[in-house]
């Protein structure tokens, strides 16, 4: 058997790396209470904090086999300058997916209009930054922002990001204000496409499901924040029976390990479907590496070396690794 096998890097779809900072704090009954202390850290991040504290996590990243990442950033344009410097210097790939935020959070988040917006984007991209466009949520965007922004990533050729039906109540907001569900008010208004990516869509009812699957968007799906913040299962199975494409993000970083990340995806199916094998070890790794870089518009990124000396992998046959390492390994398997 050879030292080590070669595997493409995997590829992590969602970081808000600043929400490292949160992984001991246990405050906050719900999504909600989790969230106001986030704002809180939000609150004091500075360029220089970002800089050096996103180099950290992006570095933790690394060791655990990500090799690209999609950082959703919406603490402020000087900030997601320093997050490039910071991917820069710990040597990881990054797209910056620069958040609009019209309404509600903090007012560094905000750009006072869709225009100030689309020239931060304009701003990073000119800078050499590998930027994509991403409406925070529906929540946070009005419906004329979105069909802006969905105007200018069609026209650009730019992915779009947006955070979708993670909490029921995002759900009722959206019903209340627009007699749509969120996923319905993205097809609405003009930013459901191939180049989309909904990360979580945890709550989807099949209406929206039919919507994704037939624009050719993907669903970013987030297991371990998902579970750490209380928010749901994905119906992974309906998902795939709609042929919906999956990839995977770290989303708050409460934990970095891709393996994980996967082994709770197909944990949560095979609790769903009372069986085993929902999705099989091969399309398992292909959701956390190329199916990421698809949605992050991606034609490459490094590759990864597993270790086969590694005591969690003495005595595994050499065609039973992969499975191996998806269903019996940590990121500390890598070399
Ligand atoms: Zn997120």
């Amino acid at each position: 058997m050879a030292e080590t096998l070669s595997l493409p890097g995997f590829v992590n779809a969602h970081s808000h790396a600043f929400q490292r900072a949160l992984r001991g704090r246990t405050e906050g009954d719900d999504f909600w209470g989790w969230r106001d202390a986030m704002l809180e850290v939000a609150e004091g991040l500075t360029p220089e904090r970002v800089r050096s504290s996103y180099e950290e996590t992006y570095r933790e990243m690394l060791v655990a086999g990500y090799t690209a990442v999609g950082e959703f950033h919406y603490v402020g344009l000087a900030e997601a300058k320093t997050a490039v410097e910071a991917a820069e210097a710990a040597g990881i790939e990054l797209v910056l997916l620069l958040s609009a935020y019209a309404r509600g959070g903090l007012e560094r988040f905000r750009q006072p209009s869709i225009s100030a917006y689309l020239e931060q984007v304009e701003e990073l991209r000119v800078s050499g930054a590998r930027v994509g466009v991403a409406p925070h949520s529906v929540r946070a965007c009005p419906a004329d922002w979105l069909e802006e922004i969905g105007r200018y990533a069609e026209t650009e050729g730019l992915v779009l990001h947006i955070h979708a039906d993670e909490q029921p109540r995002e759900i009722e907001e959206c019903l209340a204000e627009h007699g749509v569900r969120p996923i319905e008010l993205l097809a609405q208004t003009g930013c459901l496409g191939p180049r989309t990516t909904i990360v979580h869509a945890t709550h989807a009812d099949d209406t929206e499901l039919d919507l994704l699957a037939g624009s050719g968007a993907r669903i970013c799906v987030c297991p371990l924040t998902e579970a750490n913040l209380g928010d749901g299962f994905l119906p992974v199975a309906r998902v795939l029976e709609h042929g919906i494409p999956l990839c995977i993000g770290s989303d708050s970083n409460v934990r970095l390990d891709p393996l994980e990340e996967l082994r709770e995806l197909e944990g949560i199916a095979r609790r769903q479907e009372l069986r085993r094998n929902v999705v099989p070890v091969a399309d398992l790794l292909e959701i956390g590496s190329a199916e990421g870089a698809k949605a992050l518009g991606l034609d490459a990124w490094p590759g990864i070396e597993v270790d086969f000396a590694h005591r969690s992998l003495a005595g595994v046959a050499e065609d039973e690794v992969e499975a191996a390492l998806v269903f019996g390994c940590g990121a500390d398997v890598f070399a």
